[in-house]
């Protein structure tokens, strides 16, 4: 099998989708891997460093050719498509939802696209979970950026000038991201307390050291529908929750929102009235940026002033640590792989239950039923 590692195109993309360490394990597989030249740059790895993991370098017409399987982060540029052949699989995050254009030039081309954000929440598949791999990276960075556009410090400190109290951090939407903001918060010595439909959640926030933030005796409380995702909620629900959090952010120096409902837009949970209420100089960083942000007012990439608060989120937070990421990004590719990897066809075999799963196109067509269903 040949497997061609592509440079990405979108702007404000870093990433890159194998690293040495990966390039080296695909290899031992008994693959051929072509790395286009500069994949890397931008994620710190040099051409230098794929060639002496085993692969080969070039250009993109040189790397696309004859390849088995094309890797990439956002999948391949339209441009591209047709030095691809037929019958290869495309592998990446490829936004089903938001690119139902290119996934129908996938179809066109004959090309068997595999979504990577498909990737049933299943035991078996967690190492091969991009989303829980970036979200987990993106909590963690939305605290670090919240606490640079902060004018105060985050821990309490008692100094012979008197003592700074600590700063006051709500946590919306307690998943991946939700979680590892929640714990980064604390490691810098914030309060921190969060909230989210999921009631599951409440034990996980506790554990954690931080306060949970809860409606409670509202009809339709449980809002976990299937794969532990969110579903939406009940209006009653969503009007005790405005309740809740209008009076508990008004307090609050920092404000995380995480909270996503898969193929919807992100549901709004951060009111203008809202961030009026909020003290001048907090923060709110909106990890929903992309999908439509959970925060009135957010401009993915820009730090929006409103009453004094700065909101913020980016388009791409993974984006914004580019090694890392990568590294686990990969790690997640060559899992699936792996995994699915027959040693007598010397090629990747996918059973039913995660290649139906992922698969979006095959045979000239769009085969994904959630895709079709949406
Ligand atoms: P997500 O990114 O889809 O959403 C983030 C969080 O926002 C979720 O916790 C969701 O409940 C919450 N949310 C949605 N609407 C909300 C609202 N109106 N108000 C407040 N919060 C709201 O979530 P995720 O990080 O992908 O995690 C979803 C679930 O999947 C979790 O239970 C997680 O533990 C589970 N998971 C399982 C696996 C696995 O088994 N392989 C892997 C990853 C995640």
């Amino acid at each position: 099998q040949r497997i061609a590692v592509l440079k990405e195109r979108a702007s404000g993309e870093t990433r890159v989708s194998a690293t040495p360490e990966t390039v080296k394990k695909l290899a031992a597989l008994g693959a051929s891997i072509a790395v286009e030249s500069g994949a890397g740059i931008t994620a710190s790895i040099s051409d230098e460093a794929y060639r002496a993991a085993g692969a080969e370098v070039g250009p993109v017409e040189t790397v696309v050719s004859g390849a088995d399987i094309v890797l990439g982060v956002q999948g391949v540029d339209p441009a591209l498509l047709g030095a691809v052949k037929p019958g290869a699989w495309v592998i990446g995050i490829l936004d089903p939802f938001g690119q139902r254009e290119r996934i129908h030039a996938y179809a066109s081309a004959g090309l068997e696209a595999l979504a990577m954000e498909f990737m049933p929440r299943i035991t078996r598949a967690q190492s091969m979970d991009v989303l829980s791999s970036q979200s987990n990276l993106a909590g963690y960075k939305a605290v670090i950026e919240a606490a640079n556009l902060y004018g105060r410090a985050f821990p309490m400190m008692m100094t012979a000038a008197g003592t700074i109290s600590a700063a006051k951090c709500f946590v919306m939407g307690v998943g991946v991201a939700g979680l590892q903001a929640i714990a980064t918060a604390r490691r810098l010595g914030a309060q921190v307390s969060a909230t989210d439909v999921r009631s599951a959640t409440k034990e996980q926030i506790l554990s954690l050291g931080a306060k949970p933030i809860f409606v409670e005796n509202v009809e339709g409380i449980e809002g976990e529908g299937s794969g532990g995702y969110a579903t939406e909620m009940s209006e009653e629900y969503q009007k005790a929750q405005a309740e809740l959090v209008s009076s508990h952010i008004a307090k609050q120096d920092i404000v995380i929102t995480t909270a996503l409902i898969p193929g919807l837009a992100a549901p709004r949970l951060v009111t203008d009235a809202q961030i009026a209420s909020m003290k001048a100089g907090s923060v709110i960083f909106d990890l929903a940026a992309p999908q439509g942000g959970n925060v009135e007012g957010t401009v993915p990439d820009q730090v929006v002033e409103k009453h004094g608060v700065k909101i913020v989120g980016f388009s791409n937070t993974p984006a914004h640590l580019p090694a890392d990421a990568s590294a686990l990004y990969a790690r997640n590719l060559f899992n699936f792989l792996s995994a699915f990897w027959d040693k007598e066809q010397g090629k990747p075999v996918l059973d039913e239950e995660i290649g139906d799963a992922v698969r979006l196109t095959q045979g000239g067509k769009i085969v994904s039923e959630r895709l079709q269903r949406a």
